[in-house]
C-alpha cells in the first residue's frame, strides 16, 4: 500500500469530470452541470428560481450547479438549485 497513489494514467477518462448521471448545458450565465431528479427520488419540496413555483416531494425535475465554482467557493455543488423540468429547458 506504501506505494498507492493516484495516477493520472490509470484514472479513467472522464471529459468535463461529469459522474455518468450528469451531464453539462451552456446557459446565459455559464455552463452547468446537470442532474435529473426521476420521480420519488426527492424527499422535500424546493422553490424553482425560473417560475418561483413549489416543485412537489417527488416530483421528477432537474438539479443544476455552477460548472465552474464561483470565486472563493470550493465546489459549485454548494450552489446548486433546483428547477422544473420544463423550466430548465426553457431557460436561455
Ligand atoms: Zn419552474
Amino acid at each position: 500500500m506504501a506505494h498507492h497513489r493516484p495516477s493520472k494514467h490509470t484514472r479513467p477518462a472522464r471529459p468535463l469530470g461529469l459522474a455518468p448521471y450528469q451531464t453539462s448545458a451552456a446557459k446565459r450565465d455559464g455552463r452547468w452541470v446537470v442532474r435529473q431528479i426521476r420521480a420519488g427520488q426527492s424527499t422535500k419540496d424546493y422553490r424553482c428560481p425560473e417560475c418561483e413555483r413549489t416543485i412537489a416531494i417527488g416530483a421528477a425535475h432537474v438539479v443544476a450547479w455552477p460548472h465552474t465554482p464561483p470565486i472563493g467557493a470550493t465546489s459549485g455543488l454548494d450552489f446548486r438549485r433546483h428547477f422544473h423540468t420544463s423550466c430548465w429547458k426553457r431557460r436561455p
